[in-house]
């Protein structure tokens, strides 16, 4: 369905009268409530929206058959190619690394925890809070609130309800993509929906920019549910709302007052013959974004003005040279590039930070589990340098333990023999180190059962005297191992200037 098709639905709608004779559903052309302030009326009007453009769908589908309409649509023709694919660059790199922490987080809690049967057993309202809040959190990440007109799949009732779009389906489908659950996706995963796959299509005869330009409505609708489901879980989980992106804009942001203003207004003006009226808190979020900060680092805090853009296309700009370094792998594939590729869009894996330094390679066949990538995922934290394990204290919350120096080096090594192979023996002897100073740990809120739960999950074991019995026996630390674990140690405390450096550091035992 075309813009202009769109519009003409909407006038139909405009037209239609009630019983009484009085034009009904006038509201569509108000502005859209406040999403802020009025959530829930927010929410219906979106719904209503949605339905009206996908209850009547197959009709608009027989309509539009013939895409004879390219030229009709004006929208995607005011960008160069070259825009819609650096625009296409940001959104793809932004919803993989949504997709990423989502994955880790739904596998954690759908495959090792018991979020589906949690879930199931809900009360229906307070299912339906949840999702709202969820929604709202989407709105307040994703580029702009509308890309919610292109999800069927994003109201209440299906989101709670059963059908294969509802929330734990659409967490699985996500999971499936990447069944790793390291933190991080290999390749964008793009849900589909048959009426989405109907009014985006195109024929490989179409102007490489209208490629591009739907593409991109793929993408911010893609956006807006990967972060609306991230809201819904982190919603139930009770955390709080991400902060990953760009999108979040304050007045005490030091970006160029008066490039934000002009942006503001041109999102405004964007939207005023637009048969879809948006609120004012929308066209301030879109305006904040498009005078986006350092695309390598997002850095918010410098001033535009002291930013550079990249000398071929102009259309990046970045804080630092070290910046546009960084960047330079992913960017040179599409800085410039006049044709729709979405390949060409997908982020480089490099400089994955999320390995703590001496983290042990997996051994080939060992393969680790989400929970165990995300325990890497937090030692490999700046502010986790210090501490030597983290234990789920309930839903999605850790607490992390500091083990005793007198037995950290062995503790250590350990650590790292059941991360490089899941070595039952290195489990148990963590689990027995942790043990001596029970009493310390529950009073910091980490009881025995919790760390044993921990073990299980991150290594899918059961924790039982007769899996230790079938072991191999622990063999203590080797004198190498000791002096390669406190190097590292020592490494990652130097790594962020740590001020307990002698404390923290056991003394090599002594040669005899
Ligand atoms: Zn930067
Ligand atoms: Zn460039």
């Amino acid at each position: 369905m075309s813009e202009l098709e769109d519009l003409f639905q909407s006038l139909d709608f405009y037209r239609s009268k009630d019983k009484k004779g009085q034009a009904k559903n006038i509201d569509r052309f108000r502005t859209r409530p406040d999403k802020h302030t009025q959530r829930k009326a927010w929410n219906d009007h979106f719904e209503r929206d949605i339905s009206r453009k996908y209850d009547s769908f197959t009709y608009t589908c027989v309509m539009t058959e013939d895409r004879t309409d390219y030229d009709t649509i004006s929208c995607w023709q005011s960008s160069p190619i070259t825009e819609l694919n650096q625009d296409n660059a940001i959104l793809t790199k932004e919803i993989m690394e949504v997709e990423g922490h989502l994955i880790a987080r739904a596998s954690e809690n759908i495959v090792y925890g018991s979020f589906e049967a949690d879930w199931k057993k809900l009360d229906v309202e307070k299912k339906k809070e949840i999702v709202l809040e969820g929604l709202y959190r989407g709105a307040c990440d994703a580029p702009r609130d509308n890309s919610r007109i292109s999800c069927p799949e994003m109201t209440i009732k299906g989101l709670i309800g059963d059908s294969e779009y509802n929330l734990i389906n659409l967490l699985k489908r996500l999971i499936e993509h990447d069944p790793i659950g390291n933190g991080h996706v290999q390749e964008i995963y793009l849900f589909r929906h048959p009426y989405i796959d109907h009014e985006f299509r195109y024929t490989e005869k179409a102007p490489e920019k209208l490629k591009a330009f739907r593409y991109r409505s793929t993408l911010l609708r893609n956006y807006y549910i990967v972060f609306t489901l991230y809201g819904i879980l982190a919603a139930f989980l009770g955390h709080e709302p991400l902060k990953l992106t760009p999108a979040q804009f304050s007045s005490e942001s030091s970006l160029d007052a008066e490039e934000r203003k002009r942006s503001h207004r041109k999102c405004r003006e964007d939207y005023k013959n637009s048969p879809r009226k948006v609120d004012e808190s929308q066209c301030m979020e879109e305006g904040a974004r498009k005078v986006y900060a350092c695309y390598n680092c997002k850095s918010m805090t410098k001033d535009r003005t002291s930013l550079k853009r990249c000398g071929r296309c102009k259309l990046v700009w970045y804080c630092t040279p070290e910046c546009q370094a960084k960047d330079w792998n992913d960017h040179k594939k599409y800085c410039c590039h006049k044709k729709f590729d979405p390949k060409l869009l997908t982020p480089t894996s490099e400089g994955r930070p999320d390995q703590f330094i001496g983290c042990p390679e997996a051994v080939p066949g060992f393969i680790r589990t989400p929970a165990l990538h995300r325990q890497i995922w937090y030692l490999s934290k700046a502010d986790s340098q210090e501490r030597d394990y983290h234990i789920n204290t309930k839903y999605d919350h850790t607490k992390s333990i500091l083990v005793n120096p007198s037995t950290k080096l062995e503790f250590l090594v350990a650590r790292r023999r059941a991360m490089a192979s899941g070595s039952v023996s290195a489990i148990f002897r963590m689990y027995e180190i942790i043990e001596l100073d029970k009493d310390e740990y529950i009073k910091v809120g980490v009881p025995m059962d919790l760390v044993r739960r921990q073990f299980e999950v991150e290594y899918r074991i059961s924790m039982t005297p007769s899996t230790k019995q079938s072991a191999e026996p622990w063999t203590p630390p080797t004198a190498r191992e000791i002096v390669e674990e406190r190097a590292y140690l020592l490494k990652r405390l130097r790594s962020v200037n740590s001020s307990d450096i002698d404390l923290l550091v056991p003394p090599l035992p002594v040669l005899r």
